[in-house]
């Protein structure tokens, strides 16, 4: 990360074919330093030895915004190489996980609708309709992160409308190529399209005939196999995101001691004393927190109250921590000299991906009062 990736992001971050290029010399490199693919275990493609371990390895990736691309373990594909290597047949496995992993192809997750909130996805309205041997979809998604250039998607479509809520999605494997899907446009994020992976497009599915075998699991799973793959993912992003949080205290410091104002150093004045204080038990806390949550995940518990914490706590301390580095950079903290600006733009948009931060609150606020209703109390342990 130190020799290789940190010093070429001013070029990774042009997106054009030299970046491209670029990319694909890092990844040999990482190949041949055996640290492929770390999400996922051998038998599946990767090199990961198992889920902590992955865990802190984000950390260090997660300091480049284009580290987790380098290393092969970027979202979405990252959790959609989980999901199917979990619930795939081995056709699917086959013809997508094995190419997904190996870095030949990208992939998308086809979740969000622009027109019923996110943040309560009983309310999809993409359908998916049984014809014969085939799934029939119909529906309009965004944010499909990645999807320009993508072979395929896993699409969440409501297969029966009557079934319970948590019972009525099934996701569905669906090719880019396949007639009736619709790449529409990638929807510029805080003034920044992107380029293939670092899109977030809109797509339209109008008549889209896929085999029922591209069922990903059971139909009506679609909320228990997002489930297994949120958990740890968010796990995985906030680790990500200390790597980030890290590398921006570290240039607020360097920076605090050499920049002088007012007949001495920042680093002299109290207001960035307090920034710097109140930055690093931000930091120790989301470290902390964070790694207790994954310890717990790693023995076996669903840690929902853990991972909802750090999920909003997280990514406002990445927000204010990386904000609070501009702040000290001056003017040269907006420009493209420091990784800086880059880092906050796309910091913002952790507050609301895999549920804004609103929603986590009442999930943890709703389960400890729960525990309270029944008598017991929340215990902290
Ligand atoms: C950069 C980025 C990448 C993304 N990538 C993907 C992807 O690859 N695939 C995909 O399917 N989706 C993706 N998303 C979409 C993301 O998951 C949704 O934006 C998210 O679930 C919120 O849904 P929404 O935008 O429809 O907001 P809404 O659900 O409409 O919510 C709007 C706001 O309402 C408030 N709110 C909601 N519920 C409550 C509540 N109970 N109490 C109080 N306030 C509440 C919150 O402040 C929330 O921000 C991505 C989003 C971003 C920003």
């Amino acid at each position: 990360m130190d020799e290789r990736v940190l010093p070429n992001e001013p070029i990774l971050d042009r997106e054009d074919d030299a970046a491209d290029d670029l990319v694909r010399a890092l990844r040999e490199e990482v190949r041949a330093l055996g640290l492929w693919a770390p999400h996922v275990p051998p038998e599946a493609g990767g090199t990961g030895t198992g889920f902590l371990d992955y865990a802190y390895l984000n950390e260090h990736i997660g300091r480049s915004l284009w580290g987790q691309l380098v290393f092969g373990c970027q979202a979405p594909d990252a959790g959609n190489a989980e999901i199917l290597h979990l619930f795939g047949t081995d056709e699917q496995k086959g013809r997508w996980l094995q190419p997904l992993v190996a870095g030949e192809i990208r992939s998308f997750f086809s979740m969000t609708e622009p027109e019923v909130p996110g943040s309560d996805p009983t309310t999809l309205r993409t359908r998916a309709v049984r014809d014969g041997d085939d799934w029939v979809i119909d529906g309009h998604k965004w944010f499909s992160s990645g999807a320009e250039g993508a072979a395929f998607g896993i699409v969440m479509a409501v297969t029966d409308p009557d079934a319970p809520p948590h019972g009525r999605a099934t996701q569905i494997i669906v090719p880019a190529d396949t007639p009736g899907v619709d790449v529409v446009r990638p929807v510029a994020v805080l003034g920044h399209a992107g380029r293939g992976w670092t899109t977030h497009c809109e797509v339209r599915y109008t008549n889209v005939r896929v085999p029922v075998t591209n069922t990903l699991g059971e139909v009506g799973s679609g909320f228990r196999i997002a489930q297994k793959r949120l958990g740890p993912g968010r796990i995985h992003h906030v680790m990500r995101w200390l790597g980030q949080m890290q590398r921006a205290f570290g240039l607020m410091c360097s920076y605090a001691l050499e920049r002088e104002a007012f007949g001495g150093p920042l680093a002299e004045k109290q207001t960035v004393q307090n920034w710097i204080a109140d930055s690093y038990a931000q930091i120790h806390a989301c470290r902390l927190m964070t790694l207790d949550a994954a310890h717990k995940i790693d023995a076996g518990d669903e840690a929902r109250v853990e991972i909802s914490v750090i999920k909003f706590y997280a990514a406002q301390a990445l927000q204010d921590v990386i904000d609070r580095a501009v702040q000290v950079h001056g003017a040269r903290g907006l420009t493209d000299e420091t990784p800086l600006g880059h880092m906050l733009m796309t910091a913002r948009a952790g507050r609301i991906y895999d549920g804004p931060d609103e929603v986590h609150r009442m999930v943890v606020a709703r389960r400890v009062l729960k525990t309270f209703a029944e008598g017991d109390g929340w215990e902290f342990s």
